[in-house]
């Protein structure tokens, strides 16, 4: 590995690590000649993916798609760009660990929608009403109910969740 500050050929490697998903090393190198240190990555080279929508077209797989989706979700939630940026990882690698050819986009919503109803309820409630493209309130109030019956939730997510249905019900109201 050339140094990108002098061009000098031999570097040693002083720290290397491995992300939490084993799918990235890390190192952190030292040239032998001006003794800049530079960091190198490894990462796995995954074959062509593709996504197939619901008209039937396919494209590439695009992670940054997910992010987009995500960010919009969790927008105003208390969560940090790295956590967000973990989650699409994690997202990730459990599809490219399970479809290596093609992936349907409906189970990637699914699987998106699945992992963020632990992720951070309120967000998982607005990912879910745009994925699934609610035509009508009811509907919409259907998953929220079924969110806010889930006795696994912690009292103030419960309490959060029972505010967002009445905003929900008051907006209706107002517009009725
Ligand atoms: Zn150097």
């Amino acid at each position: 590995m050339k140094c990108p500050y002098c061009n000098h050929e031999e570097t040693k490697v002083i720290d290397s690590r491995e992300t939490n998903d084993l799918s990235e090393i890390r190192r952190r190198r030292e040239c032998l000649s001006c003794t800049k240190r530079f960091t190198t990555y490894e990462v796995i080279d995954f074959p062509e993916l593709f996504v197939i929508k619901s008209d039937g077209s396919r494209e590439l797989f695009d992670r940054s798609k997910i992010f987009r989706g995500v960010v919009k979700a969790c927008d105003k939630r208390p969560i940090t760009p790295e956590a967000v940026e973990n989650f699409v990882r994690d997202v990730e690698t459990k599809i490219r660990t399970r479809y290596d050819r093609e992936i349907k986009s409906k189970l990637i919503g699914q699987i998106i929608s699945k992992k963020l109803y632990k992720f951070d309820v309120v967000a998982y409630i607005r990912f879910v009403s745009v994925y699934q493209k609610f035509s009508d309130i009811n509907s919409f109030m259907a998953i929220v109910r079924k969110v806010v019956e889930d006795d696994t939730r912690d009292a103030s997510t419960k309490e959060q969740i029972s505010k967002l249905l009445q905003t929900a019900s008051e907006l209706i109201t107002s517009q009725s």
